[in-house]
């Protein structure tokens, strides 16, 4: 049996309880999952790259075969490095489709190896967004039940110019 590579790439500035949920499921379905925090010069993240692998990694302990990376340049190139044939992606809304759709057709020009598998969020997540948490969180907000206890302190650490232990 050939061994089942999915690369789950996004922002996740910062990680929420909508990403957490893709990849647990992910994991039941593909061998290995690697999610891959992308440094993307056009986004001015809050959280950075190490801040984003730590937590996320945090929030995977008890997935045994998902583990978390960050990459530079193509994620078409991430994924041959990583013998990878699938890209994970999350739809919540109508919204993301567009986008997504142009994306999924891009990298499969770029690798036609390359299979772009969608799964669509559960409804009590179809709502959450890193921004909207990021939002809230700045402004003060409680970001229970979109965020685990752990994030939710690195937010607040963000939003107080303090430190979070890790
Ligand atoms: P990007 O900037 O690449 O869109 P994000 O961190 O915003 O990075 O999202 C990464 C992936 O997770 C995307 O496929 C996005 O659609 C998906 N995603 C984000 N939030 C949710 C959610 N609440 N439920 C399901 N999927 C989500």
């Amino acid at each position: 049996m050939k061994l089942r590579i999915a690369v789950y790439p996004g922002s996740f500035d910062p990680f929420t309880y909508g990403h957490l949920d893709i990849i647990d499921r992910a994991a039941q379905i593909f061998d290995q999952v690697i999610v891959a925090v992308s440094v993307n010069s056009g986004k001015n993240p809050l959280f950075t790259i190490e801040e984003r692998v730590a937590m996320i990694a945090k929030e995977c302990t008890h997935l045994k075969n998902v583990e978390v990376d960050c990459f530079y340049g193509l994620l078409v190139d991430f994924a041959c490095q990583k013998k990878a044939r699938v890209i994970i992606r999350g739809l919540r809304a109508v919204s993301d489709f567009e986008y997504e759709f142009q994306m999924a057709l891009t990298n499969r020009k770029l690798n036609p190896n390359l299979d772009t598998i969608f799964l669509v969020s559960q409804p009590k997540y179809s709502f959450l967004s890193s921004s909207i948490v990021k939002e809230i969180a700045s402004l003060g907000g409680n970001v229970t039940g979109f965020v685990s206890p752990g994030v939710a302190a690195w937010l607040s650490a963000k939003f107080t110019n303090k430190k979070p232990e890790v």
